[in-house]
């Protein structure tokens, strides 16, 4: 690989090589597994390439391929499995500078990849009074690419469930990595060989999604004395058709009192809570249904004063990773979980078996029409060894766990291969240059998941 001569090529594509900024540019939020922080830390691209154009796009890679130059995609890069570090070093591009909404629908908006979601949303509601239809709690950074790439759902999949489904993704314009880079239109069926699959096999350069309805969401924050009835609650919220909600999300005690900094005033000592966004329309009628459910009113948005508005971030920076991520500012030992209850019952034996070694927090989303238990529960750390017990506690139990502790896509998720997402490699990025070492099958089709050892990818240094 000659990364001199592949920047030669690249007449006046914005480049970045100081060694400073190249490392914060190399990095997402990895750190949030202290298993990912040992082994990426040392992880740096040589330089960070911000293209304008799909044309710029284009020579990037054509010169990537050319040379050998491993080539890691990136958007706001608040990704936390290392998704977007390159772990062969070579060069980050950065699509962040493509960030125009190019269309606007009634019913849907196509945007280039580095577009951020918050900013989709601000024109498409201004426009026709849509919104995305969900999205990551880091909807203030991300860009529908990196979304597209590395994310799977949030804020708003109680109703409309997640990326994955057939119809949450309209389009994807994808530029191939080969002596002369093709821009494909994906539709239907296509879109899910590059949807979730970390930059491995394409590069995003737009997006279209379906819009929904938009409306001035209420935040509320509902307390109870008892975790179990917090979750039977969000349930119960969930299931209910006439309530339009847009998140149900039920954290444990002692969560809220001991990490929501900014909310402790409304929380008592030792209570759960439901986070919930619900619009104006259902806002009396939630209100009802949580008297009747016995729980307390702690917090509503439309009843706070401006000063609190200002001081207050949203509740849904409150929920999803942000969970984790507020968990961690107070106690930086605390990692986390990605998991799947697959009843109440579920949610109930974990809770008792593991106690608050394991405090609970749970999305209530919806997975092919069945509201079900997706869990993103704290892990007070001690060990890799007692983190791996606490899996297999999980799965002896019948609970599935999408372990965030491993970089690559299938450990991560699958644990299997995606065969559409290999053969679209093979065509798109016939040198693998393309985020080098997150497809296992890529690097080693004979890598034997049920061996129980993680995944190492050989090439986990810098190559020069
Ligand atoms: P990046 O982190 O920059 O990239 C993500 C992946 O996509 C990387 O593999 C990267 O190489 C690849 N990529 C980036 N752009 C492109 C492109 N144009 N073409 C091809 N590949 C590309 N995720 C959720 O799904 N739901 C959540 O609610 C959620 N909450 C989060 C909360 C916090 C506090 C944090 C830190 C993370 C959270 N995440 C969540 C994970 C992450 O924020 C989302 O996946 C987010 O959408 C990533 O967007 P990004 O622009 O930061 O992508």
């Amino acid at each position: 690989m000659s990364i001199s001569a592949f920047r030669a090529e690249l007449g006046d594509i914005p480049q970045e090589d100081n060694p400073r900024l190249v490392q914060q540019r190399s990095r997402d939020h990895y750190w949030y597994s202290p298993i990912l922080k040992a082994k990426l830390d040392h992880v740096t691209a040589e330089v960070v390439v911000s293209p304008r154009s799909n044309d710029e796009v284009k020579t990037v890679l054509a010169a990537a391929f050319r040379h050998g130059v491993a080539i890691t995609p990136r958007g706001a890069g608040t990704g936390n499995y290392g998704q977007a570090m390159p772990l062969s070093g070579g060069a980050m591009l950065n699509l962040m500078n493509m960030d125009k909404v190019l269309d606007i629908k009634p019913d849907r908006v196509r945007a280039q990849a580095g577009a951020v979601l918050e900013e989709m949303d601000h024109q498409t509601r201004a426009a026709v009074h849509g919104e995305l239809r969900f999205h990551p709690s880091t909807y203030r950074m991300a860009s529908i690419g990196g979304f597209i790439a590395g994310g799977s759902g949030g804020v708003g999949s109680v109703r409309w469930g997640g990326l994955r489904n057939l119809g949450s993704i309209l389009g994807l314009k994808v530029i191939t990595c080969e002596a002369e880079p093709r821009e494909l239109d994906l539709e239907g069926e296509d879109i899910l060989k590059v949807a979730h699959a970390y930059g491995t096999n394409g590069i995003i350069v737009e997006a279209e999604m379906p819009l929904a309805p938009a409306h001035d969401w209420i935040d509320m924050i509902v307390g109870f004395d008892d975790f179990m009835a917090a979750a039977r609650f969000a349930e119960a919220v969930a299931l209910q058709d006439g309530l339009l909600v847009k998140e149900v999300a039920p954290c444990a005690a002692p969560i809220p009192e001991a990490y929501f900094n900014r909310h402790k005033p409304y929380i008592k000592a030792g209570q759960s809570v439901v986070l919930i966004m619900v619009a104006p329309v259902s806002a009396a009628a939630m209100t009802l249904f949580t008297s009747h459910s016995r729980g307390e009113m702690l917090y509503r948005s439309d009843r706070a004063s401006e000063e609190e508005l200002k001081r207050l971030p949203p509740v849904y920076e409150l929920a999803w990773n942000h969970t984790t991520l507020r968990a961690l500012k107070v106690d930086p030992s605390i990692t986390y979980l990605q998991t799947r209850y697959p009843t109440i019952d579920h949610v109930e034996k974990i809770v008792s078996l593991l106690g608050d070694e394991l405090p609970m927090h749970i999305e209530m989303t919806r997975q092919d029409g069945i509201v079900t238990f997706a869990g993103l529960p704290l892990v007070r750390y001690t060990t890799e060894a007692r983190l791996e017990e606490i899996i297999r506690i999980h799965e002896d139990n019948g609970c599935n766990v999408f372990n965030p502790h491993r970089y690559t896509l299938e450990e991560g998720g699958m644990k299997r291969t995606d065969q559409k997402q290999l053969d679209f490699k093979r065509e798109a990025d016939p040198r693998g240059i393309l985020n080098p070492g997150k497809m296992v099958a890529w690097e080693n089709p004979d890598f034997d998941f049920k061996a129980g050892k993680a995944w190492l990818f050989d090439g986990l240094n810098p190559v020069h």
